[in-house]
């Protein structure tokens, strides 16, 4: 390939990033990445960086495996393409659509196919309206989010999102969309315990459906644990108490699990791990591992057949794309042949726990978020408090995400959160590597600081 700074002047030029700005791109240049091997990235230079987000939470098997490799080109001669619109289906999504009804848990039995996650939240808005209306419902329409959660870039996915900054663009949030607080004890919680801060969050639920009637209220969508917004894990009052007022008032639960699901917290799904029992779960990213671009919604059997019983107008090109389908498939049979979930459960998170029970001790530190193999850690200049550094938020996490990628780690930030997601199959010793990286680079944060 072209030399790095020929390849950083032609991506500066003509290619648009998310969420990134030109003069980043002008003046730094974007780190190219060339090639990737199980938990490692190789740049331009050649560099090994050990990728503690495995992509975008996302490649949770690992990079560059040869199986997936052979089912999609097997896939692509003989299917490569065909459409699950107007009475038609194929093997590999009636395969993988069978395969995720018998891992997904209760009565979720049934898949509807997008090809992001984004897609797939922009279904469950209208599926859950869907519902309501042909119950003989319409005004049953709103649904209630929550702020800074992370929900995709569409319309109506960015709207269901709580990051006001999106709304900022403009028409967002469309009509019908509400949020409460989220329920972030480090940096919300004062003097509360966790206890009685997750049962005061989850009431405002209560709240806002008061506030819209009950008979106005089709969902509440929440992750199980809210990832992009900084990997947020509720306090254990949390979640039962949502699933108490949601049964109460015959509020619909989507679980929006394109993070949490596919074993990042432990167990297939982050609704097993929080105890919640939703209606609708939003998949993505782990579904194919990253391999190939694929989501969709997982509909419990009550509103599968009410919205069968007419025909829902909805549906994308790619929905159930068999090339997707077929990879994510094999993503799902490499999960369970390799025993992912036991490796998670009982070596790399007990590891990644011991690792960063050790970080918490960095003077930069301010504690620890964990739930099976996503973690944030908040940067604080004084933890005793859990204070905020002085300034504009994000300044010292970006400090820190310069210095991990300097010392070949891939740590992102969420405004002064440190966040780790790093595939399943990372080793204990190469969670001592992240480690070890990662010490450097606080190490050379924290100096910065003082200078
Ligand atoms: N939902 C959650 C919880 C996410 O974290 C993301 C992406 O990060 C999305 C939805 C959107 O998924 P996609 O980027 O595949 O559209």
């Amino acid at each position: 390939h072209l030399p790095t700074a020929e390849l950083q002047a032609l991506d500066a030029a003509h290619h648009m990033h998310p969420f990134t700005t030109n003069d980043e791109l002008a003046e730094k240049g974007a780190r190219i990445i060339t090639k990737a091997k199980g938990v490692f990235l190789t740049d331009s230079e050649g560099n090994e960086i050990l990728d503690g987000m495995a992509g975008l939470w996302c490649v949770n098997i690992g990079y560059g495996r040869q199986e997936m490799a052979d089912v999609a080109a097997r896939q692509m001669l003989e299917l490569n393409y065909y459409n699950t619109f107007f009475m038609t289906s194929h093997v590999p999504a009636i395969a993988l659509a069978t395969e995720i009804a018998k891992l997904a848990p209760g009565d979720l039995n049934h898949v509807f196919f997008a090809g992001s996650g984004s897609e797939a939240n922009d279904t469950n808005i209208r599926m859950v309206r869907t519902y309501w209306a042909m119950k003989d419902k319409p005004e049953k329409s709103h649904i209630i989010s929550r702020k800074n959660a992370y929900h995709g870039s569409s319309m109506g996915s960015g709207s269901l999102g709580g990051m006001t900054y999106m709304h900022e663009q403009g028409g967002m949030p469309i009509p019908g969309i509400h949020h409460i607080n989220q329920p972030d004890w480090w940096a919300e919680g004062g003097d509360q315990t966790p206890e009685a801060f997750g049962l005061a969050r989850a009431q405002e639920l209560e709240a806002k459906i008061l506030e819209l009637g009950a008979d106005n209220v089709a969902a509440f969508i929440g992750e199980p644990v809210q990832g992009a917004g900084g990997v947020i894990v509720p306090p254990s009052t949390y979640w039962p108490e949502i699933q108490r007022i949601c049964d109460k008032y015959d509020v619909l639960i989507i679980a929006d699990e394109v993070i949490c699901g596919f074993g990042r917290t432990g167990n297939w799904f982050g609704s097993q791990t929080m105890g919640i029992k939703p209606h609708i779960m939003t998949i993505a990213k782990g579904l194919s591992s990253g391999y190939q671009p694929i989501g969709g919604s997982i509909v419990c059997d009550e509103i599968a057949e009410v919205i069968g019983s007419g025909e829902f107008n909805h549906g994308y090109t790619y929905s159930g794309h068999p090339v997707c389908s077929a990879v994510a498939l094999e993503n799902l049979r490499i999960m369970q042949d390799e025993k992912i979930l036991d490796h998670v459960n009982n070596v790399a998170a007990p590891a990644l726990q011991e690792g960063l029970d050790k970080l918490a001790e960095h003077p930069l530190v301010g504690g620890v978020n964990v739930s099976g193999m996503m973690a944030s850690l908040p940067l604080s200049p004084r933890k005793e408090t859990r204070s905020k550094f002085a300034g504009a938020a994000g300044t010292v996490g970006y400090m820190c995400r310069e210095r991990c990628f300097a010392n070949n780690l891939v740590m992102r930030h969420v405004g002064d959160r440190m966040i780790i997601s790093p595939p399943l199959v990372i080793t204990p010793e190469e969670i001592g590597t992240f480690m070890t990286r990662a010490t450097k680079a606080l190490d050379e944060t924290y100096t910065a600081l003082k200078d």
